[in-house]
């Protein structure tokens, strides 16, 4: 079977996937977080692609989680009145002079190649002769020539076409702008109220800015996450301070190739999301990852590298910005980045290099036993890691490790499962089976985690017969710690016994009752008797699978029988002719005294010849 994928994808809403049918392609191509971004567009078209989302993620049957960008703290000109083709803006000529307008975002005037208005009313105090200010993500280049109460005057570095809205940026510059303003904050308490799962929280310069976002957040009734924004050369220079703070980081390579220069990019990318796994925050590589895909069917050469270059850098999620929003191919781009995802993570030394990347040196209890977690998973084969998890702590340190086997988290918290829709390699399941308090002591733990196993199967998360891993914290329901690993066969039990021999056996059951019953035993029947006494039975039971008897005891015949032919008994259960229907398929684990319906995987006791 193909791995499913475990690097998410972030993909933008706007026009082009406002089609019903379009967004319902761009959802089942794999998009698990979608993400609107508040600088451009209306409230009103926002919330009617929020409407939309819901519908069609009822119908997906997984969780999709919503994600608000902010304006942010960003400088951007008024209205340009355009000086040629409509649309196209007005022509600035290298060496002419521009001069900018300081005003509210409300009272912008309309502006042309001479002058243009800009939403910053104290611009011209942060800025001084001599500042770079990038216009249009670097297309336009100014210097500041002179600067005076309200007003900046520049001269042309690199001309261009200035057009209405463009963003405007000062290059290492702490501009004197609030890191909420009052439209962030309206959209925040918005978008609490519809209930979005994170907030990307545009040009963070330092952990005061998540603050300021996070008390209006709590001041709400939302339950959102924070993405710090990178994308500044502040937000760089405090990046630990603001990892301390923030849920989840992004690189936001289209500001950050312009506050820094594009050549740094790269290395920048490298770094932030070394910084945030080495925390266990999820951490989203953005910007341009399939350019060309706005207008064409395919992706370059060179994009398809950038896809999985960032997933070697060990990102949990890539993002799609106007790739999905406005572009032609809106699903196909989801599509592409998917197969591009899922091919770099089966290259056959994709895995060992991702894990040998030191995340961390620290050695909590929780770091320990997420990555014993990940070497038990790999050394048993197991078919799943499944995570208990009420915060989302432990399905977050383990994917840090990022292990070979798919995390489910299942967790009672619609909220935490939302938000873990982000972290690289986790299948997030909210179930409201596990949201009872666990009753007290080791019998209330067992339920718990027994809970979250049920409900991983009823999601098909995992499936009967497999081999798992589980763990989480005890006692359950505090965030902190993962302090507990324990190795599971999903499979019914069928009854119980004592157990001799190590390797587990599987095969249809035979119920043995005379010696005419042991005719045509072979590898495939596991004998089910009262006792071993029925005459032929060692020389059967060496040509079986296994056996099942009621008679207790390592000295009793069957016993005997067992150990001198290497064959797997179960002894001592009850009545087996009732508990075993005769042409059963059954799985005999020695190890554990167990018989299982149907096939079952059984930890370090792989059945002889299989
Ligand atoms: P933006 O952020 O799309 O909101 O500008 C991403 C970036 O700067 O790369
Ligand atoms: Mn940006």
């Amino acid at each position: 079977m193909a791995q499913a994928r475990r690097t998410k994808i972030v993909a933008t809403l706007g026009p082009s996937t406002d089609d019903p049918a379009v967004l319902r392609a761009v959802l089942e191509a794999g998009a698990d977080v979608v993400r609107l971004n508040l600088s451009h567009g209306q409230r009103r078209d926002h919330a009617q692609r929020v409407g939309a989302v819901k519908r069609a993620v009822d119908a997906l049957g997984r969780h999709v989680a919503l994600m608000l960008d902010t304006r942010g703290p960003e400088v951007r000109l008024g209205p340009v009145q355009d000086d040629g083709v409509p649309g196209e803006g007005a022509c600035l000529q290298e060496g002419a002079r521009l001069r900018l307008r300081c005003a509210s975002p409300e009272s912008l005037s309309e502006g042309g190649a001479a002058e243009a208005s800009v939403n910053h009313p104290d611009l011209w105090r942060d800025v001084v002769p001599g500042t770079r200010l990038l216009l249009d993500d670097g297309a336009i280049a100014l210097r500041v020539a002179s600067t005076r109460e309200g007003v900046v005057d520049t001269q042309v570095v690199r001309g261009g076409m200035l057009r209405s809205g463009k963003k405007v940026n000062a290059p290492g510059v702490q501009l004197s702008l609030p890191a909420v303003s009052a439209a962030d904050a309206s959209d925040l308490r918005w978008a609490a109220e519809v209930g979005f799962d994170w907030v990307a929280a545009s040009f963070v310069q330092h952990a005061g800015d998540v603050l300021a976002l996070r008390r209006i957040i709590e001041e709400s009734t939302g339950n959102m996450g924070i993405i710090a924004k990178v994308e500044c050369r502040a937000g760089v220079a405090n990046l630990e301070s603001i990892l301390e703070v923030a849920d989840g980081l992004m690189v936001a390579r289209g500001d950050l190739g312009v506050e820094y220069s594009v050549e740094e990019v790269p290395v920048l990318q490298k770094r932030l999301i070394l910084a945030a796994r080495r925390r266990g925050i999820p951490v989203i590589t953005a910007t341009e990852m399939l350019e060309s895909m706005v207008r064409d069917a395919r992706p370059t050469r060179a994009e398809a590298s950038d896809v999985a270059n960032a997933i070697w850098d060990g990102t949990d999620a890539v993002m799609l910005s106007a790739e999905t929003a406005a572009g032609r191919h809106p699903a196909e781009a989801v599509r592409v980045m998917a197969h591009i995802a899922t091919e770099t993570e089966a290259a056959g030394d994709f895995g060992a290099y991702l894990r040998q990347a030191a995340v961390s040196d620290e050695s909590t209890t929780t770091e320990a036993v997420t990555a014993a977690t990940c070497q038990v998973a790999a050394a048993i084969k197991a078919d799943a890691i499944v995570v208990p998890t009420t915060s989302g702590f432990t399905a977050r340190m383990m994917a840090r490790h990022r292990p070979e086997v798919p995390v489910v988290a299942v967790t009672p918290s619609r909220a935490v499962a939302q938000r873990l829709t982000l972290v690289w390699g986790v299948i997030p399941l909210a179930s409201a089976a596990l949201s009872v308090a666990p009753g007290d002591g080791e019998a209330g733990q067992q339920d718990f985690f027994q809970a979250a196993l049920a409900a991983a199967e009823r999601a098909g998360a995992v499936a009967a017969g497999q081999l798992v891993v589980v763990t989480g914290g005890v006692p359950v329901g505090i965030a902190g710690t993962t302090n507990f690993l324990q190795v599971r066969s999903l499979g019914r039990v069928l009854c119980r016994g004592v157990g001799i021999g190590h390797l587990s056996a599987q095969g249809s059951v035979r119920h043995v009752r005379a010696p005419g019953d042991l005719e045509g035993v072979g590898p495939d029947t596991i004998v089910v008797a009262v006792s071993g006494d029925v005459p032929g039975f060692a020389p059967a039971l060496a040509r079986a699978a296994g056996a099942v008897v009621e008679a207790a005891g390592f000295t009793s015949s069957a016993a005997i029988a067992a150990l001198s032919v290497r064959r797997p008994l179960i002894l001592g259960v009850p009545s087996p002719h009732d508990a075993l229907r005769d042409g059963e398929p059954v799985t005999v684990d020695p190890v554990h005294g167990l018989v299982y319906a149907g096939r079952v995987r059984v930890a370090g006791a792989g059945s002889p010849g299989s």
